[in-house]
């Protein structure tokens, strides 16, 4: 016991030892809040307060849980099984899975991914005749999405003009659609699962006894809903109910856009008259100079809690700033900084490289390729969402529900097997006529077309057969061959990438059975009735059908629905291989909650970070700035900075300023390095570019993006004359780059420098 608290300050001591009331923890980043989460979890336990089924602590990532489970079960004696702990969206799915019928699902309700969603969303538009330009799909799943975020079902949305209405009942008809084809998307698992709780009181009670202690990191994040569904679990102005333990940084609230509403903070210490307020204030993880950066950058935002952040560490090393000539080089910069990091000793997994938005990473990953350096990408294209991958799922899918019209649409002539527009057509008539799904909308179409169908229906079916008494990574091995994805692959001109993603995906199945425990032999299709009459641990408490306490996943999933569930809600750990020893590329947003030695911030230039769509919003560039104090707060050691005069960015060259953030920056915290444009193919010689008083630089002006249009030019060198429409006649200084990702900087005299994409920009040679 000792040993779980020495390592504490005063104030982490007295979190972590409060008694069972609710409590709010409100402190800066890097002070201790996570770990303080995880000691109290553990000292409850440890002090025979709670059992671990007792315990819910919800965190913000799959990454975040699975690392509290590891560090939980570092610091007890026990098992921690039978604990809840995951995100929001992990937690919903489990108690729906345990209470499927009450919940009015299927037991195999499968989730809907963002993709899948807007996909529906289309087909419903088309299918009621509705005009996607009055009604873009994209607009409508945001209105539905916003509307469950909320906690309001179509006919509690008020409308107020005719467009609003249209949309009222375009939501009913896809909740109906997504009850027909038994799929949820990740909106409705929270309000699904709020609404079973607030109407069914026994089973709210169940769960109110017994989680003691519900835990939840990252508050500052919560939306409505997920606080309302706390509220309900932890039985805000009822009978029962244990204490809600809330950790949170207002300063580090970033997901406003997704409806997170940082006022939960205050509402939950006024409805829970919380009287435990903590705050922590000594900083563990940041030397001084990246604190103070920090602490004066936060500042320069109003509507604070207000809280303050000191270290005992030192000053460390100052903020390295970099002005690059362009994103290229701003990555060969990156390179030969991390290079020089790791040959001081620094693991390539403590050196993380942030971008505000993903867009950016193709450059760096390009020129990181080019050096040899391995890294990871977090968040970036997910394993389960690539195409193929998302082609064997959905083969999956139909094996467990063939209900799901997205699967089934996805995959009916991939690869092809002569099914056409038409058949699909009359296929989606049948569905809409019977009020079915289109798998069961198969025997009504008559003709050849009805016959390819039923071939493929034939598949579906036998593949499930074929599988029946098989493990899941023995039936994805199947499902891969049968389905003819292999061979499809095979013929592809590309294909072998492809097939070692599938082939990942037997791998991927392994994995997932022996970390969620799932039984050897168990064979994929048992549902947990049957594993259930096998004395499993289903139980009936006052006649609800409840989960016994130490129940692994397994008993209220089958191995196949609780893949395709991972598959959908923990699409992002599958690449996020923690710990793997290479450099760590991420958006700022992704960075939530993490630490590094060595931290990169790139492309700090208006526009991109603050993000122009920032100035649109009301508190955007607030929003902006506490993002930025996320990502300055990641760093231990070392925290570089770095913007571009120059930038690609979705096909257009952008002129930018440097981000204002830096004048927010404390000076003697800072050290700016000075610009250093080397050409690739004569590294000595002197260009303009050396000269520091060229009218480019950090006081660019030219803020407008420009864009050029069409054609290659002939073989460009540099020192040599050319002709622009816009700037006139320039002399080329520099080139970098090759293909289609050559630029050349180009003197124009009067117009100033420019940096002109080769393979776009009109240029003459005079
Ligand atoms: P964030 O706001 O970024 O999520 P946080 O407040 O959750 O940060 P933690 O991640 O819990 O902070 O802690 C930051 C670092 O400080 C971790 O490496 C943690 O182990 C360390 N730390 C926390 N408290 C102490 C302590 N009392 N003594 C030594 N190290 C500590
Ligand atoms: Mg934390």
């Amino acid at each position: 016991m000792q040993n779980l608290l020495h390592n504490l300050n005063p104030e982490q001591l007295a979190a972590v030892t409060l008694p069972q009331q609710s409590a709010l923890i409100l402190a800066g980043a890097g002070s201790g809040k996570t770990r303080v989460l995880t000691t109290r979890i553990a000292w409850l336990i440890q002090s025979g307060q709670v059992s671990p089924a007792g315990i819910m602590a919800v965190t913000f990532t799959n990454k975040a849980a699975k690392e509290m489970l590891t560090r939980l079960s570092a610091m007890l004696p026990m098992s921690t099984r039978g604990m809840w702990v995951g995100t929001f969206h992990g937690l919903s799915n489990r108690l729906l899975r345990t209470h499927y019928r009450d919940a009015a699902l299927p037991q195999t309700f499968q989730i809907l991914d963002s993709q899948d969603q807007l996909s529906m969303i289309k087909r419903l538009l088309k299918a009621n005749n509705v005009d996607d330009e009055k009604y873009p799909a994209k607009n409508l799943m945001y209105f539905i999405n916003n509307a469950k975020d909320n906690g309001l079902r179509a006919n509690q949305v008020e409308a107020y003009d005719p467009i609003e209405r249209k949309m009222v009942e375009l939501y009913k008809l896809y909740d109906n659609q997504c009850q027909r084809e038994g799929v949820v998307d990740f909106a409705e698992l929270l309000l699904r699962c709020y609404e079973l709780l607030s109407r069914n009181q026994p089973l709210r009670e169940h769960y109110q006894a017994r989680f003691r202690h519900i835990l939840v990191d990252e508050f500052q994040d919560t939306n409505d809903l997920q606080y309302k569904l706390l509220k309900l679990l932890a039985g805000h102005g009822e009978r029962h109910g244990g204490a809600l333990f809330a950790v949170g940084d207002d300063d580090q609230s970033i997901y406003a856009f997704r409806g997170a509403n940082v006022g939960n903070m205050s509402a939950f210490e006024r409805e829970f008259q919380v009287e435990n307020l903590i705050k922590l204030e000594q900083n563990y993880r940041s030397h001084g100079h990246i604190l103070d950066s920090a602490n004066q950058l936060i500042s320069y935002n109003s509507k604070r809690l207000g809280k303050n952040l000191r270290t005992d560490a030192g000053h460390g090393e100052p903020v390295r700033i970099y002005e690059a000539s362009s994103d290229l080089e701003e990555a060969q910069w990156i390179i030969e900084e991390a290079k020089s990091l790791m040959a001081e000793g620094a693991a390539r997994s403590d050196i993380a490289i942030l971008y505000r938005s993903n867009a950016q990473s193709r450059v760096i990953e390009h020129a990181l390729f080019a050096a040899g350096l391995p890294y990871t990408v977090y968040g970036g294209q997910r394993y389960f969402q690539r195409a193929e991958v998302k082609h064997a799922i959905a083969y999956l899918q139909l094996m467990d529900n063939p209900h799901n019209d997205s699967a089934f649409l996805r995959v009916v002539n991939f690869p092809t097997r002569g099914i056409g527009m038409r058949t699909i057509e009359a296929l989606q008539m049948a569905a809409e006529q019977y009020g079915i799904s289109l798998y069961a909308a198969v025997p009504y179409v008559a003709g050849k077309g009805g016959t390819s169908l039923s071939g493929f229906v034939r598949l579906i079916e036998g593949a499930r057969f074929e599988t029946q008494q098989l493990s899941l990574p023995e039936m994805v091995r199947i499902v891969l061959d049968v389905s003819g994805l292999i061979t499809y692959y095979k013929g592809e001109k590309e294909g072998a990438d492809r097939i070692e993603n599938l082939e990942q995906m037997v791998n991927a199945a392994t994995q997932f059975v022996q970390e969620e425990g799932f039984g050897q032999a168990a064979p994929a299709h048992l549902g947990p009735q049957a594993q259930a009459s096998s004395g499993e641990a289903v139980i009936y408490q006052d006649g609800i059908e409840v989960l016994d306490a130490d129940a692994p996943l397994s008993t209220v999933m089958s191995p196949l629905s609780a893949f395709l569930s991972h598959a959908s809600l923990e699409a992002g750990d599958a690449q996020a291989q923690a710990g793997q020893d290479a450099l760590q590329l991420m958006t700022v947003h992704s960075a939530k909650g993490l630490e590094f030695d060595a931290v990169f911030i790139t492309g700090l230039e208006e526009g991109l970070f603050p993000h122009e769509s920032s100035s649109r919003e009301m508190d955007g560039v607030d929003e902006e700035r506490r993002l930025m104090y996320v990502a300055v707060t990641r760093a231990r050691r070392r925290l570089y900075m770095s913007f571009t005069q120059t930038r690609m960015l979705h096909g257009q060259t952008r002129y930018n300023m440097k981000s204002r953030f830096f004048d927010e920056l404390p000076e003697e915290a800072l050290k700016w390095l000075s610009p250093r444009v080397q050409s690739h193919w004569s590294p000595n010689r002197k260009t303009a570019w050396d000269d520091a008083s060229f009218n480019g630089g950090s006081d660019n002006k030219i803020a407008q993006q420009i864009t050029q249009k069409s054609s290659t030019g002939p073989g460009w060198r540099i020192g040599e004359s050319v002709a622009h429409a816009k700037f006139g006649e320039g002399v080329i200084v520099n080139i970098e780059g090759s293909g289609t990702n050559a630029r050349a900087q180009i003197n124009f005299g009067r117009a100033g420098m420019k940096v002109l994409d080769l393979s776009i920009a009109k240029l003459e040679k005079v």
